[in-house]
């Protein structure tokens, strides 16, 4: 018998998520963070519609709307020509400007309150499995101990331990490039959030709460910026410096692109950053990470609890691999953008510009791609995998992370299916033609049908226990 059913280790927002997902599948997760403090610094500003949705599943959205600034428009690739997101198919058709230390302090409330245990200070060095379970090595405040657990759940970063212990190979490519970013005050902001690029490279000035700014951007030097080359990056690129001074944090990062081979190693699974690192273009890190403890942790609480066969794990690899594949892809082609300062580098720019502008059903399905609201899983029938286009209150129908049966009319006949699968079944209008689907708890259909009869015997195909 393993002392916990899942350790989670790292308690970043791929980590805390994770564990809120456990806990409330009925499991008790223990969190092991080998910092004994947060990092005051927010690498992640944004949050994208998608993970919105998915926190509005669990009905937690709205403190982070309260305390978020909503933007309408977005980028790729600093292109000139913004991607709008006001016509998407969301009810949170912006990007949300919340730095990621308040996303983390919401995410561990959460996850606490719904009974996750999280130890700081601990940090996990090295891990070994077999038929029964893991067994984790762990360096604490009062020494190194031994813990066992049922499953792992690696989400400590692009340096991962769990990774490289479990033996997962991480390939891809080494940074060649750097981006900057000074998190400043200005004594002449510019009135709006600005993005700039010309032959010098790229420039983004953004607020962040408190009053302070964010100056980031991609310029060809490698170097952490100083106060002094930030205002010389910004005058080369924009014209004007915005006076910068009192910095908080002066950083720089790159464009490494790597991918886990597999997201899940027998009892070990890997989430987040530890999964796939990129150049943070676009901004998608945190929201990929999220979304990736989203697919995982019902999956893995179904199983633990009997609610579902072993074989649902296997889906964890197979649906959020490609969705690494496909993020590796569109930051390495924003990276290819923004880093194209020579003179042909800037025709293809204006290029691609011009053709957002008079294309913009293109330029809508680049953000429904950056968004991950176009993110599709497999399926037999027809509409498996779909996500639900759904209202808020639709996706409020999810928070009790169980799959749920959703039906345009609650039939005798699919009142009865719930009842003999001990599922909720609610009356509600349907984006699509099916009478009614099965609905798993991240908000993707699960299985479909015209009739209570054709749902019920797709559902026969699914690893329910
Ligand atoms: C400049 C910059 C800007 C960004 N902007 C955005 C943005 O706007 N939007 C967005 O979505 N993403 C953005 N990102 C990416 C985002 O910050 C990351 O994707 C996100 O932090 C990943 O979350 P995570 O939980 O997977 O990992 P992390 O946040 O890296 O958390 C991992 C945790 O594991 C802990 N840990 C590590 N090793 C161990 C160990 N051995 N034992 C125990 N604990 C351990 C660490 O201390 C850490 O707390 C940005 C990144 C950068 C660099």
């Amino acid at each position: 018998m393993n002392a916990y059913d899942t350790v989670v280790v790292g308690a970043g927002p791929a980590g805390l998520w994770t564990a809120a997902e456990l806990a409330l599948g009925g499991g008790r997760p223990l969190v092991l963070e080998r910092a004994e403090q947060r990092s005051p610094h927010s690498k992640a500003l944004v949050m994208h519609p998608r993970t919105i949705e998915v926190l509005a599943m669990r009905g937690q959205e709205q403190a982070f709307l309260d305390r978020g600034l909503p933007v309408p428009e977005g980028h790729f690739g600093m292109l000139p020509a913004l991607l709008d997101f006001r016509g998407l198919d969301t009810p949170f058709p912006f990007l949300l400007a919340h730095p990621q230390l308040r996303t983390e302090e919401l995410i561990e409330q959460h996850a606490l309150t719904l009974g996750a245990v999280i130890r700081r200070g601990h940090q996990v060095t090295g891990l070994s499995q077999d038929e029964q379970g893991v067994t984790l090595q762990v360096s604490g405040p009062d020494g190194e101990y031994e813990i066992t657990a049922d499953h792992v759940v690696g989400t400590d970063g692009a340096g991962s331990t769990v990774r490289k212990a479990a033996g997962i190979e991480f390939p891809g490519t080494d940074s060649t490039v750097f981006g900057f970013l000074g998190d400043v005050e200005l004594t002449d902001p510019p009135e709006r959030p600005g993005y700039w690029h010309n032959e010098h490279g790229g420039l983004i000035v953004v607020p962040l709460p408190g009053g302070r700014y964010r100056v980031t951007g991609y310029s060809p030097s490698a170097l952490t910026p100083t106060l002094e080359s930030l205002r010389e990056t910004a005058k080369l690129i924009a014209g004007t410096d915005f006076g910068p001074h009192s910095p908080v944090w002066l950083s720089r990062f790159g464009n490494a692109t790597r991918l886990a081979t597999e997201y899940r190693k027998g009892r070990v699974f890997l989430a987040g950053d530890a999964a796939h690192m990129h150049f943070p273009a676009g901004g998608v890190g945190l929201n990929v990470g999220l979304q990736d403890a989203m697919n995982l942790g019902w999956k893995l609480a179904a199983v633990q609890r009997g609610r579902a066969d072993a074989a649902l794990l296997d889906t964890y690899h197979a649906e959020r691999h490609p969705v690494g594949v496909a993020l590796g892809e569109h930051t390495k082609a924003q990276t290819a953008l923004i880093t194209a300062t020579t003179e042909e580098g800037q025709s293809l720019r204006r290029f691609m510009a011009d053709l957002l502008r008079a294309h913009p059903d293109v330029a809508t399905a680049l953000a429904n791609t950056v968004t991950a609201l176009d993110v599709r899983y497999p399926g037999v029938h027809p509409l498996a995998g779909q996500r639900l286009p759904a209202t808020r209150e639709q996706l409020h129908l999810l928070r009790d992370g169980r799959p749920v049966l959703l039906a345009q009319e609650g039939s005798p006949e699919l009142k009865e299916l719930a009842a003999s699968t001990d599922l909720q079944l609610y009356e509600t209008e349907l984006p699509w033609s099916a009478a009614a689907v099965l609905m798993r708890p991240d908000g993707h259909v699960w299985a479909a049908g015209d009739t209570a009869g054709q749902l019920a015997e797709a559902m026969a195909e699914l690893p329910l226990a």
